[in-house]
């Protein structure tokens, strides 16, 4: 992939999601002409942050804000911290407010949005992968005519919900958009939809019904999707995917 040129960004703000994951937004110089499109992910690191070969530490972040928010001076990261093990991760969860990260991109071309498309958007996602779908989802609801928009969300339990109040928020109050969670790892009390994001999908989606369809989660989920969905007779250019 072709280098894109570094910004200078700083931390202008974090917002924790869920006790792992956090949003770094991350303010852009006033005369940034830094711009993406809804699904890209940027290549982040920190300053002096290097590996023991004395090489800087690059890892690759979905921006889960939409170009829209662009005009208000800021891109966000969704984080998980990966725990034990986990350099970059564990590295940004300890810095502050303030802090700077170089950004590098925008990079990615088969995982982006059809903002012009009017076809019903189905959106499947698990855990850190909602992070691209959610800059989708913005983007959508901020054109003249949203399509119908559907999303399918696995996590394991309740306080793993990543943008818990904003899309509970679209579902209440934006027609035509609909949310379905479903946890893997669910706690006693919980009365919605468990198991597997693919094992799922039978029930809610029988067959293909000319929706477009964007996917993002872990390799398991990802493909184990894919493969229900060829089966129900998706068309495969109405199935786009990123995994990490
Ligand atoms: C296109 C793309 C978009 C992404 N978007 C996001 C996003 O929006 N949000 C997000 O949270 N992540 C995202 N990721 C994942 C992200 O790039 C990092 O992989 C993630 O943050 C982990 O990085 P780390 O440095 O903390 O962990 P690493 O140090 O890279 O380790 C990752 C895991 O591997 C284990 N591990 C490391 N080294 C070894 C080893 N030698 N043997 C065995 N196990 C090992 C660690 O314990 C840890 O669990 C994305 C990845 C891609 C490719």
């Amino acid at each position: 992939m072709a280098k894109r040129p570094v910004i200078e960004t700083h931390i202008h703000a974090i917002i924790p999601e869920t006790p792992r994951v956090s949003t770094f937004r991350l303010g852009l110089p006033k005369d940034s002409a830094f711009t993406f499109r809804a699904g890209q992910f940027i290549m982040a690191s920190i300053p002096d942050f290097q590996n023991d070969k004395g090489r800087p530490v690059r890892r690759a972040y979905s921006i889960s804000s939409s170009p829209l928010d662009l005009g208000n001076g800021y891109l966000e990261l969704s984080i998980t911290r990966v725990g034990e093990g986990g350099y970059f991760s564990n590295r940004i969860h300890a810095a502050r407010e303030g802090d700077p990260i170089l950004v590098e991109g925008p990079y990615g071309t088969s995982f982006t949005l059809e903002e012009a498309n009017p076809a019903p958007h189905l959106f499947i996602g698990a855990g850190s992968g909602i992070a691209p779908l959610r800059a989708m989802i913005r983007t959508l609801l901020g054109t003249q005519s949203p399509p119908e928009i559907k999303v399918v969300y696995g996590f394991r339990k309740g306080e793993d919900f990543i943008f818990e109040r904003e899309l509970v928020g679209y579902a209440k109050s934006v027609p035509g958009f609909s949310l379905i969670v479903i946890h893997s790892r669910p706690e006693p009390g919980w009365e919605g939809l468990s198991g597997r994001v693919p094992d799922v999908l039978p029930n809610l989606f029988p067959k293909y019904d000319g929706q477009v369809v964007y996917i993002c989660g872990h390799p398991d989920m990802v493909s184990g999707t894919v493969d229900y969905l060829q089966l129900a007779g998706f068309p495969e250019v109405a199935v786009r995917k990123e995994q990490w």
